[in-house]
């Protein structure tokens, strides 16, 4: 073993010397505590470490051990309604064993040793095993744990168990003597393989209307969701760990201030999932960091979180990552980098900060699972940005920006009129438009495209109308104008705008959507027709439609909806023109 001894303290970072052999990401022990640390950079025998705990105390001379493995974690039954810090100790069991202030040098397996899971194999002996394979199944909750064959293990079943084991006892013996467990372990910094990347061609449906219908992320996609203080991140994240059409949820929870993460602490445990009615937590692992917790295991936790999903999608499940918020990732980063005194780029963040944003977000996909037999499984990765000022010229926001497909671009005036989720619509954008048309042509419906994109028009021709309307008053404009502003207030304040805490409209179905914003444009095209017989829109208002269409978003039966379209038609075409 690699020994060396510390021979500079700097905040969160040492540096020890004698560190011959090691390898950049090594985790080492420091000190006579033992505290936790990965090596970022190596100088001839000198090797410089980011510490995952407090380093106050640590003197020079002490000893630094390497223990020649990279940061991992353990994967296995027993991850899902785990709360971990971010190099995966249970913050749970360290309360427990230090009280309120999680003392150092504290150690706690990420899988719980005393706990037995019931094996089912699915394999016998005789059975040829490649990476992948599944070789049994546990029930964890409602959910079913795949057991796979760890990347890069092949051989021939001799062995294989059944019954209650505990996550380190073999459940399978290869012929070449390899002795699986239910747990693997995996270098968070490493991408885990797939077969292949798959095109991301499936919607994430997540029930909400600004999301699903004008700005779609797909599953394996990626978003950020910019925005100040108090714009809705943090419920626009737990919105969409609530509602989104994925299995396994992976909540990595950056705290903006030391209460906030409590709240979440506190809070998440108690989320109930809308449509199974179980716990939410059920389904989620959690990663937490207060801030005031070493800003080092801040920097792992998104490779910590990632990870994680990873391997639940390699047992061919659709997961979410939602990180909030990476900007105090990136400002632990940027705290680790200034104590190395690199060269420092915008902001203070290093240079470096770019490739590794787009690393991070590169991991999320949808993918042709590794194994035998058709299995694919999808990591979406949605992150929250916090720019300071709520200024998205920033190096976290711009940076993102570059690497992400979906941006929803959350907007202070929008936040503080109410008007939530408060998505800017001028802002904001999706890339994977194009790429799931298919799947909505085939499950909602042909003209969904044409529909968004007219509704969209129209928001952006309100910009203009605006304006005028500032310089010269809202009687300058003629009707059809006039119509267009009508129109624009509908879809802002009858589609757009959607209750995280409603009861009957917190989710609503893509097919609901489709509907309401077909209602709203049968309308728009309905008035023109009627404007183009001679009809004023004065008449046109004067129909007690509008209070209708402002109720369709608690309206339960989709055949009520779909009948206004007639209504609509009906109502307008009866109109006379006024002599
Ligand atoms: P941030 O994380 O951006 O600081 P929060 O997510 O805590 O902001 O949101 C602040 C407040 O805005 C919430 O407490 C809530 O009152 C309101 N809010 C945000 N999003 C929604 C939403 N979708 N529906 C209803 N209220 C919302
Ligand atoms: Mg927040």
């Amino acid at each position: 073993m690699i020994t060396g001894t510390i021979s500079r303290v700097s905040g969160p970072v040492i540096i020890a010397k004698g560190m011959i052999g090691s390898k950049m990401y090594d985790v080492v022990h420091v000190g006579t505590e033992a505290l936790r640390g990965e090596i970022i950079r190596l100088e001839g025998d000198e090797a410089v470490i980011q510490v995952y705990e407090d380093t106050t105390g640590l003197t020079l001379g002490e000893g630094v051990e390497n223990t020649g493995s990279p940061l991992s974690v353990e994967l296995g039954p027993g991850l899902l309604s785990s709360i971990y810090d971010g190099v995966q100790r249970p913050l749970p069991e360290l309360l427990k064993k230090s009280g309120d202030f999680i003392g150092r040098g504290i150690t706690a397996p990420g899988l719980d040793r005393t706990k037995k899971w019931e094996f089912v194999p699915a394999v016998k002996t005789g059975d040829r095993l490649s990476p992948g394979d599944i070789i049994g199944t546990v029930a964890e909750f409602q959910f079913e744990h795949r057991v796979l064959v760890p990347p890069k293990v092949s051989g021939t079943v001799t062995e294989v168990l059944k019954g209650a084991f505990l996550v380190d006892e073999v459940v399978c013996v290869l012929d070449n003597s390899v002795r699986l467990t239910m747990m693997q372990f995996w270098p968070v910094r490493i991408p885990r393989p797939v077969a292949k990347k798959l095109d991301p061609v499936l919607p994430l449906v997540t029930g909400q209307r600004v999301f699903d219908c004008m700005f779609p992320v797909t599953k394996g996609g990626t978003a950020m969701i910019p925005g100040g203080f108090g714009t809705g991140k943090t419920v626009s994240e737990q919105t969409l760990a609530k509602w989104s059409d994925t299995q396994i949820v992976v909540y990595i929870g950056c705290g903006e201030r030391g209460n906030e993460m409590t709240d979440v602490l506190v809070e998440f445990p108690e989320l109930i999932d809308p449509r199974t009615k179980l716990p939410l937590i059920q389904r989620t692992v959690l990663i937490a960091n207060t801030s005031n917790m070493p800003v080092a295991a801040r920097e792992a936790s998104i490779y910590t979180g990632i990870t994680i999903a990873e391997y639940f999608r390699d047992m061919g499940y659709d997961v979410a990552l939602m990180a909030d918020s990476t900007s105090r990732w990136g400002e632990a980063l940027r705290e680790v980098s200034g104590r190395l005194e690199e060269m420092p780029g915008e902001e203070g963040y290093p240079a470096y900060l770019a490739t590794r944003l787009a690393a991070f977000y590169e991991r999320a996909g949808r993918v042709d699972c590794l194994g035998t037999g058709e299995r694919t499984g999808s990591v979406t990765v949605v992150g929250a940005v916090s720019p300071p000022g709520g200024d998205f010229s920033e190096p976290i926001t711009q940076n993102t920006l570059r690497v992400v497909g979906t941006f929803w671009a959350l907007d202070t005036s929008l936040a503080y009129r109410r008007h939530f989720p408060s998505v800017n619509w001028i802002k904001s954008y999706s890339l994977y438009l194009d790429s799931i048309a298919g799947w909505y042509s085939r499950e909602i419906a042909g003209d969904w495209r044409e529909l968004r994109d007219k509704a969209m028009y129209l928001l952006q021709k309100e910009v203009e109308l605006q304006e005028i309307v500032q310089l010269v008053g809202p009687d300058a404009l003629p009707d059809s104008e006039k119509a267009i502003l009508e129109v624009t207030r509908m879809i802002r304040e009858d589609f757009l705008q959607q209750s995280a805490y409603s009861e009957t409209d917190s989710f609503c179905s893509m097919e609901k959507q489709y509907l309401m914003l077909k209602v709203i444009m049968a309308y728009y095209e309905q008035v023109n027709l009627a404007m183009n017989r001679g009809v004023s829109l004065r008449q046109v208002q004067a129909l007690p439609l509008r209070a209708s269409i402002g109720r369709m978003k608690d309206v339960g039966d989709l055949e009520v909806i779909r009948g206004m379209i007639r209504e609509i038609s009906d109502r307008m075409m009866a109109l006379e023109v006024e002599k």
